[in-house]
């Protein structure tokens, strides 16, 4: 479980419930709920149900009983961060100046783990925000002004599988609606929670999780692909990210062994895997815990293989984010199995979608028409895309010993 690998104090169990309690209790305020890919094959664990039970129905309509105004799928943001991703992937590939490979930026406690022990290496980091806070800065600019809401009423609020989500949250530069409005005080998400919050929370109100009706999540943040819903198993980024840049590449959809792209599929810490698109023959690798990314760049950048991989996804959990902190809890002899039924449920849940690629999206399509124009644009880069900070001063007397420096350094 993630608390066994959070390094960054975001594991402690702190319960943001009543902040959101608080929120649906001002009538004065418009509470927007987003739930990530992982909650839904997680949460009815906490109801007694099978490991992997996909209860998203169920999840939307516990959200909506417990007061949301809206409850949206951070699946729609995975297809947007895939967008913004992949194109960015593409645009390393074809430049002298960005570097490869591109690491994924999804997972908070990944990107301050490079941010403290590898700072030479951030410029290998997608800028592309996580689903979470790209969702979160769509939602509070452009469906805000579209509702005619004030942005000061509206109270964002995120339920991960994820322990360091509180923080990532709070990094001030995760702040696109503050200059859109031009108001210094706002934060794209208010609020995170965890599953198991949630979990406590619907079974404090009284609710019947079991017997509720399957409800939908709201238009125009509802929709998504099998790509956004594989995000919550290390690799899905990966395979997410491929099945789009395909498209971007040849402008065709991607083939048949990409969907599924079995090599980066699984529990195992460490899986390669080589890829042909078009002129293109590239090495990626889907890594999870940071115990094994850390070996894996040492191994790599002693070799002097940096340059080998194009394209390398970190998750901090082990399995990704099914198995996050904020998970209901396992006991150790069921870790394994709990995780692959959960990553058993995602995959399912990619078969059954109608579309399998991000850029398939009919609602991503929309927003890109009405709102961001293409992948990378001006408007994308200034919502959709961030920056990192070094860290490696916390380390204090530690900082000397960190032994990667970035190999394309001059
Ligand atoms: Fe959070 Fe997922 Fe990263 Fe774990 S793998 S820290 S759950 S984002």
């Amino acid at each position: 479980q993630c608390a066994a690998v959070c390094p960054f104090g975001a594991i402690t169990e702190v319960s943001d419930v009543d902040k959101v309690k608080a929120a649906i209790a001002d009538p004065s305020k418009v509470v927007m709920i987003q739930t990530a890919p992982a909650v839904r094959v997680g949460l009815g664990e906490a109801f007694g149900m099978d490991p992997g039970t996909f209860v998203e129905g169920k999840m939307v309509a516990a959200l909506k009983k417990l007061g949301a105004d809206y409850v949206f799928d951070t699946d729609f943001g995975a297809d947007l961060t895939i967008m913004e991703e992949a194109m960015e992937l593409l645009h390393r590939l074809q430049s002298e100046e960005i570097p490869i490979p591109q690491f994924t930026s999804c997972c908070p406690a990944w990107v301050e783990f490079l941010e403290t022990y590898y700072p030479d290496l951030m410029p290998h980091l997608s800028s592309t925000k996580s689903p979470i806070s790209i969702l979160s800065a769509v939602m509070k600019t452009w469906f805000v002004k579209q509702q005619n809401l004030d942005p000061k009423d509206v109270v964002i609020v995120d339920v991960a599988p994820c322990t360091a989500k509180k923080a990532e949250i709070r990094r001030p530069e995760l702040n696109a609606s503050a200059a859109y409005w031009n108001q210094e005080d706002l934060r794209d998400t208010d609020i995170s929670i965890t599953t198991r919050e949630l979990a406590e929370w619907i079974k404090s109100e009284g609710i019947d999780f079991d017997q509720l009706e399957d409800d939908h999540f709201d238009k125009v943040f509802g929709e998504s692909t099998g790509g956004g819903r594989i995000f919550g198993n290390s690799g899905g980024v990966m395979e997410a990210a491929l099945r789009a840049a395909y498209y971007f590449f040849t402008g065709r959809k991607a083939p048949a062994d990409f969907i599924p792209f079995e090599p980066v599929r699984g529990l195992e810490g460490v899986k390669k895997a080589t890829v042909v698109f078009g002129h293109f023959v590239i090495h990626v690798a889907a890594i999870s815990g940071l115990g094994n990314a850390r070996k894996f760049l040492d191994e790599l950048v002693a070799a002097g293989n940096f340059e080998d991989y194009s394209f390398i996804e970190v998750m901090a959990c082990p399995g990704g984010c099914i198995g996050g902190g904020g998970q209901p809890k396992v006991k150790l002899p069921q870790v394994k199995k709990v995780q692959q039924a959960r990553m058993d449920s995602l995959y399912k849940s990619d078969v059954e979608a109608e579309y399998k690629a991000s850029w398939e999206n009919p609602e991503i399509q929309d927003l890109y028409k009405q709102f961001l124009g293409e992948p990378l644009s001006e408007t994308a880069e200034m919502m959709l895309h961030t920056y990192f900070t070094d860290r490696s001063d916390d380390l204090g007397e530690m900082k000397h010993v960190t032994p990667v420096t970035n190999p394309m350094s001059p």
